[in-house]
């Protein structure tokens, strides 16, 4: 569950603001100045700030420097002004998006919703794999085979999990390479050749009947679709 916190002054919109939040599954902390805002902040560690920029104590641009000195939270400006936002969004000052008032609360939770989808590296989204009959934890890097756990290198673990998560997107040696290492050289993508025939042993695959991973012949490897 996602934490946000709401700095806001206005104490009606605080509490609208967290019904809606709070009915669409995020927890809520908030506070009433900016001072106060940013204590919460470092207190608090949200995932995501909700910043009216008029604000007793600090004022929201104030606040939202003082957490882009250290910190990369996503903050969502709620503003009356709207000749700022630009300046607020952009680049000088690196708040993630805005709202102006009046707003509908409903609007609020969906750019809340689609600032933390764009905040969240893609290999977080997906925790859990569950495809098949293989069960590909991302938390923990453990993948059962019906039930069975299998021991995987993480070179391994990495190749099988790239490739579950698009099952029929082909990947070409050096996109796992890269996926799998985080960096990839030229050269050395024939090494992903002998992770993949250890990884079809471990999971009992046959290379030319296939139940999990598939040979694109010239490009590379993929994930087999039902
Ligand atoms: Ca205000």
């Amino acid at each position: 569950m996602a934490k946000i916190l709401i700095i806001e002054d206005e104490l009606e919109l605080v509490k609208v603001l967290r019904s809606y939040l709070e009915n669409a599954g995020f927890s809520v902390v908030s506070a009433l100045r900016g001072d106060t805002g940013l204590a919460a902040w470092q207190n608090e560690a949200p995932d995501l700030v909700l910043l009216d920029l008029s604000l007793p104590g600090l004022d929201g641009i104030e606040v939202t420097k003082a957490i882009r000195k250290t910190a990369a939270t996503p903050i969502i400006i709620i503003t009356a002004r709207v000749e700022d936002t630009d300046r607020i969004v952009g680049l000088e000052l690196g708040a993630d998006d805005y709202v102006t008032k009046p707003f509908s609360p409903r609007e609020v939770v969906a750019r809340v919703k689609a600032v933390l989808r764009r905040a969240q590296p893609v290999e977080e989204l997906t925790k859990k794999i569950i495809i098949k009959d293989l069960e590909i934890d991302a938390e923990s890097y453990k993948v059962k085979k019906a039930g069975e756990p299998l021991e995987l290198t993480r070179m391994e673990f990495a190749i099988l999990q790239t490739m579950a998560e698009h099952p029929g997107k082909v990947f070409s040696r050096l996109q796992l390479l890269e996926a799998a290492q985080g960096v990839a050289y030229e050269g050395y993508e024939r090494t992903i050749d002998a992770h993949i025939k250890n990884l079809r042993s471990k999971l009992g695959d046959k290379a030319d009947r296939p139940n999990y991973i598939e040979t694109s012949f010239g490009i590379g490897y993929s994930f087999k679709e039902d």
